[in-house]
Order: structure tokens, then sequence, then C-alpha cells
């Protein structure tokens, strides 16, 4: 393979990266300018010849506190885009009062990787779709037309809901399906000043442009999450059901965060992510939830809403009522917790 020349600088400031990191015509061009936080997928993606960055733009020596701080106040949490897995994971205000969180952060990867990655970056990680990382099979994902081998392909890692037929990969991020459910924001800064957008909206689902995986514009770079605070934060939990039980991505993972009034669910916040192409939010399950004592067969029938107009494939079916047995898990153990 012939090596390619790829441009390296350094920002200083969110808003020097922001400049270096800017593109004159949106699309292709835009894939082509990354930002270097961690580089624990970037590097990796690109040794694989499936991204191929022509402008790097190193922002792990801005030192905004926007950037690296984290905060929590009476209004929430707000956690800087370069905060490392690691420090949100093991920082005491997370731990205490967002266990969901540090927990989602523990459980999505290796003491080496949280050391290195990202907050930013850990909600941008892309598919483990292994025909998406393995450039001899047709991806519409990486080669926009060309078609996708998954569909009728082993397919047992694979979404169920909110795919479509140019695409089936799913998400396989564990953090953005806390934030998810808690109802964050993110922002971000491009050459259009800042924006906050709900983190709900960051992902898109595939449609017929599975190549675009974010509503974010060309060259906008994420600065910070913020979690609002409620009373349902502290009794949360993660659960992540996994092939095994270190370093593994999620058959079916749920982030649930409960307000309850003895047995009386008050209100419920759930975020699903493995069968799904993004980070998902529960709403309909939630709802059912309010207001019925929280008890198995109750969790049982609420789980089944989850599921409403899946689309399972050869492999993959056997997730669905994984995911919901999941949920059913979650819920119980949420119920326990003693906030
Ligand atoms: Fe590519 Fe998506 Fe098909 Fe995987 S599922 S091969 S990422 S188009």
């Amino acid at each position: 393979m012939a090596l390619r020349p790829i441009s390296y600088t350094r920002a200083n400031t969110p808003a020097e990266a922001v400049q270096m990191g800017a593109v004159s015509t949106p699309g292709e061009a835009a894939a082509r300018v990354q930002f270097l936080g961690g580089g624990t997928q970037l590097l990796d993606l690109a040794k694989l010849d499936v991204i191929r960055p022509e402008r790097l733009v190193d922002i792990t020596r801005i030192t905004d506190p926007v950037m690296t701080g984290i905060r929590r106040d009476a209004n929430g949490l707000r956690l800087g885009a370069l905060v490392t897995m690691r420090e949100a994971a093991e920082h005491p205000d997370v731990m205490r009062d967002y266990p969901v969180m540090s927990e989602s952060l523990w459980m999505g990867a290796s003491q080496q990787i949280r050391n290195m990655g990202r907050l930013g970056g850990n909600v941008l990680q892309r598919t483990r779709c292994s025909y998406y990382r393995d450039t001899q099979w047709r991806c519409n994902k990486r080669e926009p037309g060309s078609g996708c081998d998954a569909l009728e392909g082993h397919n047992r890692w694979h979404a169920v809901l909110g795919t479509s037929e140019t695409c089936i990969a799913s998400y396989p991020g564990d953090w953005a399906v806390s934030l998810v459910a808690l109802g964050a924001t993110v922002d971000v800064l491009g050459q259009d000043g800042p924006r906050t957008m709900p983190f709900s909206d960051l992902h898109r689902d595939p449609g017929e442009t599975p190549h675009l995986e974010t509503n974010l514009r060309p060259g906008e770079l994420i600065t910070s999450f913020f979690v609002p605070a409620g009373p349902w934060t502290r009794r949360s939990l993660y659960v992540k059901v996994r092939d095994r039980a270190s370093y593994e991505f999620g058959l079916a993972t749920v982030a649930c965060a409960l307000d309850l009034d003895g047995e009386i669910v008050r209100a419920a916040r759930l975020g699903l992510g493995g069968p799904v192409t993004r980070p998902w939010r529960l709403t309909g399950v939630e709802a059912a939830l309010v207001g019925l004592p929280l008890n198995e067969a109750n969790a049982a029938a609420a789980a089944e809403l989850a599921f409403v107009g899946a689309l399972p494939r050869e492999h993959n079916a056997f997730r669905i009522p994984l995911a919901k047995a999941t949920i059913v898990r979650a819920l119980m153990a949420a119920k326990e917790i003693r906030p």
C-alpha cells in the first residue's frame, strides 16, 4: 500500500482547533479532516485503510477548562470533551450522583483505553461491523453506493431497530447510552460559533446515507456534555450483557435511572444499546411504567414495547428477547438501590 501524506497540526484552544479543522466543502472533504484526541479508534481505522484522513488536528494540548473539566452543581453535571474515560469513571461526584455514567464507562473499555480515550471521541466511535472494518467487503458506510454485505451475511452483531435497506450496523458505545437515558445535551463549536443540541439528536439513523453518522456540521468540534440533575440520577445503573465479562462489546445494554415513591414508579429513564443503530431512548417503556408498582410482571410488560417495529435478520433475532430480559433485569436491580 502506498503511503499517503497526512498533515498534522496542534491546537491550543478550541477556537484554534475549529480554525485548523475548517473545511471549505461539506461531504467527503469533511471526512478527511479529523480531530485527534486519544486516537484509540482513529489510528486503528486509518491503519485498516477504512478511513483516510488527510488532515489531523491534535486537540490534546487544549487546556480550556470547558473541555478538560468536570463540574457538578444543583443544575447538573458538565463534562468536558477532553476528559478521559478514566477521569470521568473515577470522579467522586459521578460515582455518587450519576452511577450509571461511571458504570457505563467502566464497562466500556479496558483500563488502557480508559486512560487514553476522551469523552468526545468516545461518543463518536464507529460501528464494529466486520464488513465495514475489512475493505474486501461491500459497505455503504465506507463506500457510499457500494452495497451492504451484512444484509445477507453474518449479522449476529447487527441492529434490529433503526435500520434501513442500506445499512444495519449497530452502535457500539456504552457511555452514550447513559447520556441518552438521562436527557443530556452536547455543546459544539464550529465556524458559525457555539451551539447546543439534545444528545439524542447527535447520532443519525442510517436511512439512505449511512456514511453520515452524526448531525455535526463539517468541522464542528464537541466541547462538552451536560447531564441535567433529576431525582432519578442516584438510583441508576448500567447493565451490559456480552459474550465474555471483560473488554467486549454489548449484545444488549441498558442504562436505567428510577424515581420511586415506595414501590410506585414516579419516573423512569431508560437507554438501550446493542441491537440499535444509535443510542436509543426507550420512551415507550418509560411511559408504560409510570404510576405502576415496580415488579417483574409490570417490568416485563413494559419491556415488550421496546421492540415494536424491529426488523431482525437471520442471525440476530435472539437479541430481542435478550434485550427485553436485560431491561427487566436493570429495572429490578435499580429498584434495590438505596439512593
Ligand atoms: Fe457497511 Fe452498514 Fe452494511 Fe455494515 S451494515 S457492511 S457498516 S453498510
